[in-house]
């Protein structure tokens, strides 16, 4: 039976790329390895969550095995998120799983998107896994208004998780959501405490995703374009056409030679250049952060010891990925809102 199981993986070695209705060769995987978090941000959670059971969960071996036949497929980057991907048990075993990747050249990119409280404890074995670059969120640097906006989290252990992914090597950006009325006063010390740190720096819209209760999105949208103005006050900012695929668009800052992203999906529509796909914990594949639409990965893939099956249905599901989304906020309400939240599909 192994045998022939080897057999067939090799045969599927040597099928085409993955390449979606829209001509987009996806080549970047971004997978969720749990819901569960540490933190409670007011954009993202509500304080009282309900978590998937343990057992719905694909297991790290499962993960692996999800991750490998998307490389084997032409993925190159690999993104892992949550929920907070630092406080699944074991979640080191899966990243030492994936350094074959690297070795053997296949997968170029291996890395993280995390809240940072836990990676103190990491990152040094993050980095001898191979991880190179991790992005970090943080939305503040004052004490309370961090406690505030997180509910749960504490600054001063986000901030010792960065200076040990400094000193271990590994590349810091900041992802901070912009937020109105919370960090448009902190919109320069943020950008100067980021060029001083020689940290990255990318500004996010907020996005209507989940059902917040009593949250009101609109309420915290603040516009990026509004964001870049004031920017511009102090600052000679300059367009650099260099993209990754992905929603963020560079800018320069003259003085300092920052380079700044910025992710508007709600100001831009950034669909056509999109490359990515997104796993969530439980093996469902959505193929737009924006849509509803998913595929279950989990019962091909737990349905035979050969990867045959999970690989017919990436195939059938990327031939189903959409155009691209529908978020609008123009008529002031969440328009094109999907009910899941960011900690299910990772954002
Ligand atoms: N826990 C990790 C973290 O916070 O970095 C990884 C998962 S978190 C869902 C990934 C990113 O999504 C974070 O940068 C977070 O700020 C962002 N995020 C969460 N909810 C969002 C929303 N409604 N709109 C925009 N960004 C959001
Ligand atoms: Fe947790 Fe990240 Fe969501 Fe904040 S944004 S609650 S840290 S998953």
């Amino acid at each position: 039976m192994r045998r022939a199981t080897a057999h067939l993986n090799l045969i599927y070695m040597s099928t085409p790329p993955l390449i979606d209705p829209f001509a987009r060769a996806i080549s970047y995987l971004r997978v969720s390895v749990t819901d569960r978090c540490d933190f409670r941000c007011v954009y993202c959670m509500s304080e009282n969550m309900t978590f998937l059971p343990k057992r719905d969960l694909l297991t790290l071996e499962e993960l692996d095995r999800m991750c490998s036949t998307f490389i084997r497929l032409g993925v190159e980057k690999l993104r892992i998120t949550g929920g907070e991907p630092l406080v699944r048990r074991d979640i080191l075993t899966f990243f030492r799983a994936m350094t074959r990747h690297l070795d053997s050249g296949a997968l170029k990119e291996l890395t993280l998107t995390t809240n940072g409280s836990q990676l103190a404890r990491f990152a040094d074995d993050l980095a001898a896994a191979g991880v190179r670059r991790v992005n970090v969120s943080l939305d503040t640097l004052d004490d309370e208004k961090f406690a505030r906006v997180t509910r749960w989290g504490r600054l001063p252990q986000v901030l010792k998780g960065i200076e040990a992914a400094q000193k271990a090597g590994l590349r810091v950006k900041i992802n901070t959501v912009a937020l109105k009325g919370f960090n448009e006063d902190e919109l320069f010390t943020l950008t100067e405490w980021c060029a001083a740190q020689d940290h990255d720096l990318t500004f996010i819209e907020v996005m209507p995703m989940g059902d917040m209760g009593e949250e009101d999105r609109v309420g915290q949208y603040w516009s990026l374009s509004d964001l870049r103005n004031r920017l511009s006050e102090r600052y000679t900012l300059t367009e650099l056409s260099h993209r990754t695929g992905g929603p963020a668009r560079y800018m320069e800052i003259g003085e300092t030679g920052q380079q700044l992203g910025f992710i508007t999906p709600l100001t831009h529509n950034f669909c056509e250049s999109c490359n990515r796909v997104r796993l969530t914990c439980t093996g469902e594949l959505f193929m737009c952060l924006g849509q509803e639409d998913n595929a279950d990965l989990r019962a091909p893939l737990r349905s035979s010891e050969s990867d045959a099956p999970l690989e017919e249905a990436i195939r059938n599901a990327i031939a189903r990925k959409p155009k691209g989304h529908d978020f609008d906020y123009s008529r002031q309400k969440p328009d094109g809102q999907v009910s899941r939240h960011m900690s299910h599909t990772g954002g």
